[in-house]
């Protein structure tokens, strides 16, 4: 269902939208590897008319599909643009097309999730990276730690 305002039923009354949309109605193309569109867009928007204009306004959520840059773990970034607002003009040369009584939001909202998609997704604040060394001795500590460690010794006097 694309994100569609019919301006008869807005003459009457603020409209409230709310439900998902398809991310193949979104129709974005991150153009980066590490930030994938896979679920759909939640929205919760409100629309009212302001004489040549529509007003829509309202909560966004978009779940990303992220790779970090900077260790490679796959993780979600939730993208939340909590309190989006659009003007949207029904005359003059910026106009909205209105097609059979109804102005097509999505176009807007697409906007303004490429304007806030992830440039550098990092799966936590300051995530640091790949650290070959520290796994390879994480690894070697592990069983070597257990084996010297008081508990053992304290197991190894008992049993024997
Ligand atoms: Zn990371």
């Amino acid at each position: 269902m694309p994100l569609l305002i019919n301006l008869r039923h807005l003459e009457k009354h603020d409209l409230t939208l709310e439900g998902e949309l398809p991310v193949g109605d979104l129709d974005i193309d991150t153009r980066d590897e590490m930030v994938q569109l896979v679920k759909p867009l939640r929205h919760c928007l409100e629309v009212q008319q302001l004489g040549d204009a529509l007003l829509a306004r309202g909560k966004l959520v978009l779940p990303l599909a992220c790779e970090c840059v900077r260790c490679l773990k796959p993780f979600e970034f939730r993208l939340e643009l909590a309190d989006w607002a659009c003007h949207i003009p029904l005359e003059g040369e910026e106009k909205a097309p209105i097609v059979g009584d109804c102005v097509d939001l999505t176009p807007f909202l697409r906007e303004d999730i490429l304007l806030e998609l992830p440039q550098h997704p990092l799966c936590k604040p300051g995530c640091g990276g790949l650290k070959k060394p520290n796994v390879g001795k994480k690894k070697k500590v592990g069983p070597g730690a257990t084996k010297n460690s008081p508990a053992w010794s304290a197991l190894d006097k008992l049993k024997f």
